[in-house]
């Protein structure tokens, strides 16, 4: 089943064509890496895919439902509030710089959206928050601070928060490019363990070897274009494309 497809979507800043018309479909259970140099709009798609930037033609569909569409008239219409506020439980973002509130507790930090926006309890949301702080290796960090954390810890934080919210599929944006090469791998690890559990996954990573290792399908960008996509064997292993070809030899 698919739980996302997108359409031919497009997005410019001004005059700056950035997504220049990109199709992609995301299954159930699936994890899809998305390589790139930078500039190539890979945060700017997944910007667009969890409406957080508005698009200026395309279709984009979560679990079948649409959450955006293009007229024939070229008219951009978005589902109401009601139906996007559906559509946003479906899918929760983990970002480069971990984006935690840094005046709440890290048990709150993982609760607050199950509380105030879930209108769970706090014993319940308490409940999940310590799961998920158990399987994130930071069950003695319920009472600490995001600034007491390092930059490892905090990013697990964080994708606990989304966890907490029990998305369909998750995006990460380079969740690894702000932290020191120590801390990359404890990382990469509760990402690889949510992958072996069958997690849908959407990561934007320059860490080639990783996007080898946990990826069912790449898809490699570059000007606003997919230049290529297929599985990891083939993009690391029997690249077609010289543009590709070119990116992975310079990151390696
Ligand atoms: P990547 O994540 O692949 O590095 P981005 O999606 O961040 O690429 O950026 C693609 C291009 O879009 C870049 O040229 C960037 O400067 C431009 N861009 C991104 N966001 C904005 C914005 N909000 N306003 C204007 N230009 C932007
Ligand atoms: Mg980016």
């Amino acid at each position: 089943m698919k739980l996302l497809e997108i359409n031919n979507l497009k997005k410019s800043f001004d005059d700056l064509e950035v997504i220049k018309n990109i199709s992609l479909n995301v299954e159930q259970g699936k994890v899809v890496a998305i390589i790139g140099p930078s500039g190539s709009g890979k945060s700017t798609l997944l910007r667009c895919a969890t409406m957080l930037e508005r698009i200026d033609s395309g279709e984009i569909f979560y679990n079948g439902e649409c959450a955006v569409s293009t007229g024939d008239n070229g008219i951009v219409k978005y589902a109401s509030n009601k139906e996007l506020r559906n559509i946003y439980s479906y899918y929760g973002l983990v970002f480069q710089n971990f984006n935690l509130f840094p005046h709440f507790s890290v048990m709150k930090n993982v609760t607050d959206a199950l509380i105030h926006v879930q209108k769970k309890s706090k014993k319940e949301a308490y409940k999940i928050g310590r799961e998920l702080l158990v399987k994130m290796g930071l069950s003695d960090k319920e009472d600490a601070y995001p600034c007491q954390l390092s930059g490892g810890q905090q990013q697990r934080v964080s994708i606990a928060r989304a966890l907490a919210l029990n998305p369909k599929v998750l995006f990460f944006d380079e969740p690894t490019s702000a932290l020191d090469p120590e801390l990359t791998g404890e990382v990469l690890k509760v990402i690889k363990d949510l992958a072996r559990e069958h997690m849908t996954m959407v990561i934007v990573t320059h860490e080639m070897s990783f996007a080898k290792e946990v990826a069912n399908h790449v898809i490699f960008m570059d000007g606003g274009v997919i230049v290529e996509q297929d599985s990891p064997e083939e993009v690391f292993g029997n690249t077609k494309n010289e543009r590709t070809k070119a990116f992975i030899k310079r990151v390696n």
